[in-house]
């Protein structure tokens, strides 16, 4: 465990770290950063979560001069999302030290962005065609810049930046420290690295070491036709403070947030297809609390740093295990427990085991919920809302009606009647959710699925529509209830 106060940095860059309430450094900040100070490149491989904005953004601002108001730092990010988030962590790591911060990305007026470059600000943060804009325009000027980072570099890769980033990386002066941080490391970007960096030094924190020990793996085996029911459920049952959904597409995150919203939740979908208002907009009302339920595309949700997550749902497995772990990254964050559940088809178990070999650790099964269990789950959201009201006291204001009401009425049946005015009933509202082919079967699994599935008779039982609401069945030992 390493402490800011080994690091050897600035007081003032130790008074932001405090206030952001940062004591020790996470395993990638605590390589990269005396790394990083001594002038080296360097390539970081850890996921998402994992602290990567500080590890390359606390060597940086020990590094800007303050009194010089030319663009001495650029940092390329891959969404106008994340470009926002960079920049308001610099800003925040910054701040003692008065370092200026300004993020550029598409979508923004760029006048507004010229007379911005003008204030004379040491570091960028922006996108990569915007940025690419500027330098075409003149309008940014990098003759200054000794640092450049790449941030989430294999995303750049995957929305076709590659070209952009070569470019930019060409009108950067040679002599520069150069910093590449991704979650993995396919080979164009492998080839990026040996043409732009010098020697660079390799950091990679293990998957093994980052699957957050903190967050509860669960998986459901359901069917395509069942997951929409048994989402309500869970989400019912669990009462999450705060969910993401992820769907596969664009137009099942659409579906799924519309039909959430018609069962009566707060949902709200985000994917690449929304304007840049409308994703900025929903995340802020995801991030104060407006919305309980986000439904995301992998894309969408990528490196977005969203705390306070509870309870992940993947309705649908991901294909790869790194989306899996990116997915469930999103929660259990910053020390904090969470929960990962996902729907597995039938067909997809083959896909299960792949994510469980990748992650090292084996999924629960989770029996889905009956209809009574989820019924009885938002009696109890509405009994902890009672309790909480009977601590804060101040009731003297409603006795004499309580009296009245207890007057002739069983006083059981008073107090069943206010649940029931408070409680979220099962709602059964039609939706359409547009049902999507399970994954391709995988090979290696179709061989071992029959012993599988006599190792594990219950999962069979599980799926029968007959076990719902079945109150008196005795889940095995292996079945965690929600
Ligand atoms: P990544 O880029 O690896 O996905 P971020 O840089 O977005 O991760 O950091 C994730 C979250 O963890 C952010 O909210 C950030 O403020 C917080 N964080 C980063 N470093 C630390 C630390 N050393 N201690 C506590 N929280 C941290
Ligand atoms: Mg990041």
């Amino acid at each position: 465990m390493t402490k800011f106060s080994e690091l050897e940095l600035s007081p003032s860059l130790l008074k932001s770290v405090k206030r952001m309430g940062f004591e020790e450094a996470t395993p990638i900040q605590a390589k990269t950063i005396p790394l990083s100070l001594q002038g080296k490149d360097i390539i970081g491989q850890a996921q998402t979560g994992t602290g990567k904005t500080a590890a390359f953004g606390i060597p940086l601002i020990e590094k800007i001069d303050p009194k010089n108001p030319h663009i001495q730092g650029i940092i390329i990010a891959p969404t106008r999302e994340l470009a926002i988030q960079v920049s308001e962590e610099l800003y925040k790591i910054g701040y003692d030290a008065r370092a200026r911060v300004l993020a550029v990305y598409g979508g923004q007026d760029i006048q507004r962005q010229i007379k911005a470059l003008k204030k004379g600000p040491q570091i960028i943060v922006g996108t990569p065609g915007r940025i690419l804009d500027h330098i075409n325009r003149r309008t940014l000027k990098l003759d200054q810049v000794h640092t450049l980072i790449l941030d989430e570099a294999d995303e750049m890769l995957n929305m076709g930046f590659i070209d952009d980033i070569e470019a930019i990386l060409s009108s950067v002066p040679e002599d520069r420290q150069t910093l590449l941080f991704s979650a993995t490391m396919p080979d164009p970007i492998r080839r990026i690295a040996e043409r732009f960096m010098k020697n660079p030094e390799t950091i990679k924190v293990k998957t093994k070491e980052m699957t957050v020990p903190l967050i509860e793996q669960y998986f459901v085996k359901v069917y395509e036709r069942e997951k929409f029911d048994v989402l309500s459920r869970l989400i019912d049952v669990q009462s999450p403070e705060l969910a993401i959904v992820f769907g596969r597409t664009k137009r099942r995150v659409d579906e799924l947030a519309n039909a959430l919203n018609l069962r009566g939740y707060i949902a709200e979908g985000i994917h690449g297809d929304l304007s840049q208002a409308k994703r900025i907009s929903v995340l802020r009302k995801f991030k104060e609390g407006k919305v309980d339920v986000l439904v995301a595309t992998d894309v969408a949700a990528r490196g977005l740093d969203i705390s306070g997550v509870t309870h992940v749902y993947n309705y649908d497995i991901p294909q790869d295990p790194e989306s899996y772990v990116h997915r469930i990254g999103r929660t259990g964050r910053a020390g904090k427990e969470g929960m990962a559940i996902t729907f597995v088809s039938p067909r997809e178990m083959g896909y299960l085991r792949t994510v469980e070999q990748t992650t090292k650790k084996r999924m629960m099964p989770m029996r889905p919920p009956s209809i009574d269990e989820a019924f009885e789950g938002q009696q109890r959201v509405s009994m902890e809302r009672i309790n909480e009201i009977l601590n804060e006291g101040n009731l003297d204001q409603y006795v004499t009606v309580a009296k009245e009401l207890l007057e002739g009425n069983d006083p059981l049946l008073v107090i069943a009647a206010a649940l029931k005015l408070m409680t979220k009933e099962p709602d059964n509202t039609p939706v359409h959710i547009t049902e999507e082919r399970p994954l391709p079967m995988k090979k290696d699994f179709q061989r071992s699925s029959k012993k599988d599935s006599q190792k594990s008779s219950y999962r069979r039982g599980k799926q029968s529509s007959s076990s719902y609401g079945n109150k008196n069945r005795k889940p095995k030992r292996a079945e965690r209830r929600p």
